[in-house]
């Protein structure tokens, strides 16, 4: 008899230890459901799907995590940077918005599963310790136009955001910005162009804001023209440090 297909009241005469070796013996993948062997406490994913979702550590932009195909150190700016650089002074992000890490967050999108969510919001986690981030005050989510917001449901980056603050003790302050003109999603337009398209589309609580250190999140980074716009009116709303995490940059 398979352990896992012992009836309940039988497992609920045994050791606790065993029982808890039981329940362990069937955790499954978070990403694939596939059984993982063996899991430490705390492990969600399967070896193959960790394997595969590991943070990206070089060969990117050290401003826009623009991917490059050498592997530059970050300290390398690209040439969109150096010519209008942007306002945020810290950025880091996970990996390419690409293979599975790109399924999983389209998967999160539309399904909004509360253990996917988990995960990616973990990651979000481990990619805002690349940067100094103790000192920081709040997490404030990029925001969801409220009509965007009945369409979809959820904002994906608050709920990740929650995710993140529980794991780096960090409060989030959802109200902070908010979206004031529903733009239309970004697209390849050019960097100038596209922040053109967005100027004034967010505004910052001042009151929330003021004088405040400021990690601002959000899932994808395409232009980084929303960030930038975000970025910009929460200093205009006198916040004294900016820095960003996302979780995936388009290639
Ligand atoms: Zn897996
Ligand atoms: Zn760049």
């Amino acid at each position: 008899m398979q352990l896992h297909s012992l009836p309940g009241r039988v497992i609920r005469k045994l050791d606790p230890v065993f029982r808890l070796f039981l329940k362990m013996a069937g955790r499954r993948c978070t990403v694939c459901a596939s059984v993982i062997e063996e899991p430490t406490p705390g492990t969600v994913l399967c070896p193959l799907c960790a394997q595969e979702l590991k943070a990206r550590r070089g060969g990117f932009c050290g401003m826009c995590a623009r991917i490059y195909a050498l592997e530059y150190d970050s300290t390398h700016l690209c040439l969109d940077c150096r010519n209008i650089p942007f306002s945020w002074q810290g950025m880091s992000f996970f990996s390419s918005y690409q293979g599975l890490l790109k399924s999983v967050i389209l998967r999160y999108k539309f399904s909004a599963e509360l253990g996917l969510g988990s995960a990616l919001g973990t990651m979000l986690a481990e990619a805002a310790v690349f940067q100094p981030y103790e000192h920081l005050d709040m997490i404030i989510p990029v925001p969801l136009h409220p009509a965007r917001l009945r369409q979809r449901g959820f904002n994906q980056s608050l709920e990740l955001a929650r995710v993140m603050g529980r794991k780096i003790g960090l409060e989030v302050q959802p109200h902070a910005l908010f979206k004031t003109r529903n733009t239309p999603p970004q697209t390849s337009m050019k960097r100038k162009l596209r922040l053109k398209s967005l100027r004034r589309a967010f505004a910052a609580n001042n009151s929330l804001v003021n004088g405040r250190k400021v990690l601002l999140i959000d899932d994808i980074m395409t232009t980084g023209s929303t960030m930038e716009e975000c970025t910009r009116e929460l200093f205009r709303a006198g916040a004294s440090e900016v820095r960003i995490v996302f979780l995936a940059r388009t290639v």
